[in-house]
């Protein structure tokens, strides 16, 4: 059933006329439109590809000026991503294989792949982060030791 918009009384569906003030129905105006597919694909590859930047900026932060701060960085990366792939319906723990292998299959590479990517290699930007931090202040402890003894 639909409603005429002019005498609001009900109209089958199959009917263009009202069956009741004889009004001309025009096809229900069209929903708003769900995006399509390569829609979707193209909003994918653009937070990918920022992904991906943040995420070099972030390592090359975290060897160059400060680990903290570039774990840091590279987490809004990861965050960006995760938001993003935790939308597909496939995202989930018992079919994180099957969806690693959406991700990472050719066609969707240049969008999910990369996200996939931002976000598995947490536990490595973890490992290297903290190891950044140790060394760099061990070295600084160091450094200091060594000009107080001369
Ligand atoms: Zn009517």
């Amino acid at each position: 059933m639909k409603i005429c918009p002019k005498c609001k009384g009900n109209v089958a569906d199959g009917l263009n006329v009202c069956t009741h003030c004889g009004a001309v129905i025009t096809p229900q105006a069209a929903k708003p439109k769900k995006k399509d597919s390569t829609e979707v694909k193209r909003d994918n590859q653009a937070i990918a590809i920022t992904s991906v930047i943040i995420t070099l900026v972030g390592i090359f932060i975290m060897f160059e000026v400060s680990a903290l701060v570039g774990m840091i960085i590279y987490l809004i990366a990861f965050a960006l991503s995760f938001n993003e792939l935790r939308k597909d319906p496939e995202f989930r723990p018992e079919t994180i294989v099957p969806f690693a292998k959406k991700c990472l299959s050719k066609e969707n590479f240049k969008g999910m792949g990369l996200m996939f990517l931002v976000v598995a290699i947490l536990p490595l930007m973890a490992v290297i982060g903290s190891y950044r931090w140790i060394v760099t202040d061990t070295y600084r402890e160091v450094e200091s030791m060594y000009n107080d003894y001369y």
